[in-house]
């Protein structure tokens, strides 16, 4: 299956897109982490998106589409989740083509709805594993006791200037992909409020929607 989970920021996806792509053996492909990875190894890409991502601007296309590029194309174009792309229409363009190039259609964009106040709530306190990567919230997904502090990072982007950014990033340059896919048949909107099992159970039950109608 080749999928994309799209969603503001904070709607769940990284979550979703972790626990989705264990059932089904799709290979989750994350920008953000990519990026934050690449910033991490101070690789070029990493240099040069680090800026933007610390104040909660977009990475330029050109590098989010090479690096996405590259990771398909090792996969031979099959059974992958997105997560975090595309943002942009000029992104999506650049997908569709690829796809189209390489005979690998997608299956499906699920969309996470969730409304704007939950957000800045979710994401001012979410919680990173510095080291298995594993996402928490200090309220609704907790770390487990005796998981000692040091190890839970807070994003440099989960401050509220950054956040206020993403968000208007968000408007004015991802939720225009809306009408984009909407004009595809296998977009399905799923709501993202709730906790991690009731959404991951949405979100199967809309796949298994599409899979019978295909
Ligand atoms: P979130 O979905 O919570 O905003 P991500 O971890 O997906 O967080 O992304 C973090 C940051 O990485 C973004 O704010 C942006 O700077 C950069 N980034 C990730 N994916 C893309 C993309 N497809 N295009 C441009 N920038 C991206």
């Amino acid at each position: 299956m080749r999928l994309i989970l799209f969603g503001p920021p904070g709607a769940g996806k990284g979550t979703q897109a972790k626990l989705l792509a264990e059932h089904r053996n799709l290979l989750h492909l994350s920008t953000g982490d990519m990026l934050r990875t690449a910033v991490r190894n101070e690789t070029p890409v990493g240099n040069e998106a680090k800026g933007y991502m610390t104040i909660g601007e977009l990475v330029p296309d050109d590098v989010v589409n090479r690096i996405v590029a590259e990771a398909l194309s090792e996969i031979d174009h099959a059974g992958f989740i997105l997560d975090g792309y595309p943002r942009t229409v000029g992104q999506a363009q650049f997908l569709l083509d690829l796809l189209e190039e390489n005979d690998a259609p997608l299956d499906a964009v699920v969309s996470l709805r969730v409304p704007e106040e939950h957000i800045v709530q979710r994401l001012s306190r979410r919680r990173t594993d510095r080291e298995t990567g594993e996402i928490y919230h200090l309220d609704f997904n907790p770390p487990p006791a005796g998981l000692p502090e040091t190890r839970l990072q807070h994003r440099a982007d989960d401050q509220p200037a950054a956040i206020r950014k993403r968000l208007v990033e968000y408007h004015t340059k991802t939720e225009p992909l809306e009408d984009f896919f909407e004009t595809g048949a296998r977009y399905v909107k799923v709501d993202g409020v709730g906790g991690l099992d009731e959404v991951s159970e949405r979100v199967e039950e809309a796949l298994a929607t599409i899979e019978t109608t295909a």
